[in-house]
């Protein structure tokens, strides 16, 4: 039996055209327009293609959008004033600031200088904190595509067992706290893997739902996926070229293999890729509610 497939391309369309509705509501109920700002440091091939990727979808959906190009010599210092700037922008409503920085940079500085009101991102210690006591404002973006693909995919979370392959704190960690929350959505028993589990296996096999996050290309096989579970492969690794010069990219799930075990799973590309910019948006219209007071 080959399995469903969730599709983060048409999910994420569903969620961008529930936000376009939201957005127009906003503009003609509360003349508020959301604001993000994107900023931009150096040239870094693949940090262009996702900051001009993020302007587009901001744009169309009628975002005020602005990108902010600095060199990549820019001092620490002259980052963070622009910072504050945009931190007093009534206009801007989210702030993100494309990683990763250059050496000289202290990413950590950098990212906990944000307002907490405007890290759409989700990665400010206050953030974390509140997400950790289940009064999260915003959660990560990744983690938060996880969720809504399987909500949406009418996967059963309360009461499953969910395995997390990963323990980093922009995928599996937040994810993992997501779901075992007193909350609709969540409500799961969560175990978390990494590379120092002993016999990763006996724990992918018990779960109802296994995310992976591991970044490592078909790593996780059928053998190690229960029968019937819900396979979500957070993986993106580039493997080859094609002869046009397009980067070839595998998750870390065995997709050919899985598909025949599993009960339904993400594609890569084209499964949680597409979800992430979707739930960046969709903070950055919760952080213009919640300056307005509104929701
Ligand atoms: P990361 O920071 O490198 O963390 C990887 C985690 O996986 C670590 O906790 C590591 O364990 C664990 N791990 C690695 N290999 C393992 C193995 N063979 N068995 C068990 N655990 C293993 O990576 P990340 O930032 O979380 O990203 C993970 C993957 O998701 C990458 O391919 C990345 O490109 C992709 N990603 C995709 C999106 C998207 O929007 N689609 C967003 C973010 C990330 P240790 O802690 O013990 O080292």
């Amino acid at each position: 039996m080959s399995a469903k497939i969730i599709s983060g391309n048409e999910i994420a369309k569903q969620i961008r055209e529930e936000l376009k509705a939201d957005v127009e509501n906003l503009q003609k109920k509360h003349n508020i327009q959301p604001g993000l700002v994107t900023i931009l440091v150096g040239g870094n091939p693949a940090s262009v293609s996702y900051v001009t990727a993020k302007q587009k979808t901001s744009k169309d959906l009628g975002f005020y959008s602005i990108q902010n190009d600095q060199q990549a010599d820019i001092a620490e210092s002259d980052l963070l004033k622009l910072i504050s700037t945009y931190n007093k922008d009534p206009k801007i409503h989210g702030i993100l600031v494309q990683l990763p920085l250059p050496k000289h940079i202290n990413e950590n500085k950098v990212l906990y200088a944000i307002d907490p009101d405007k890290d759409v991102d989700g990665f400010h210690p206050v953030n974390v904190g509140r997400l950790m006591i289940g009064e999260a404002r915003f959660y990560p973006c990744t983690p938060y595509g996880i969720q809504q693909l399987l909500i949406r995919s009418g996967t059963k979370i309360e009461g499953a067992e969910v395995v997390v392959v990963g323990r980093s704190n922009i995928v599996g960690k937040p994810i993992a706290m997501m779901l075992v929350q007193k909350k609709d959505g969540a409500n799961a028993t969560v175990t978390i893997c990494h590379t120092k589990t002993k016999d990763m296996k006996t724990h992918t096999l018990r779960g109802d739902i296994l995310i992976v996050a591991a970044g490592a290309p078909k790593s996780v096989t059928a053998d190690m996926v229960k029968p019937g579970a819900v396979v979500i492969d957070v993986g993106v690794n580039r493997v080859g070229m094609t002869p046009e010069g397009k980067a070839i990219l595998q998750g870390d799930v065995d997709f050919e293999e899985v598909k025949d075990t599993a009960s339904a799973i993400t594609p890569v590309p084209g499964g949680v890729g597409p979800m992430t910019i979707t739930m960046l948006m969709l903070n950055t219209v919760r952080a213009a509610k919640m300056a307005a007071g509104i929701g």
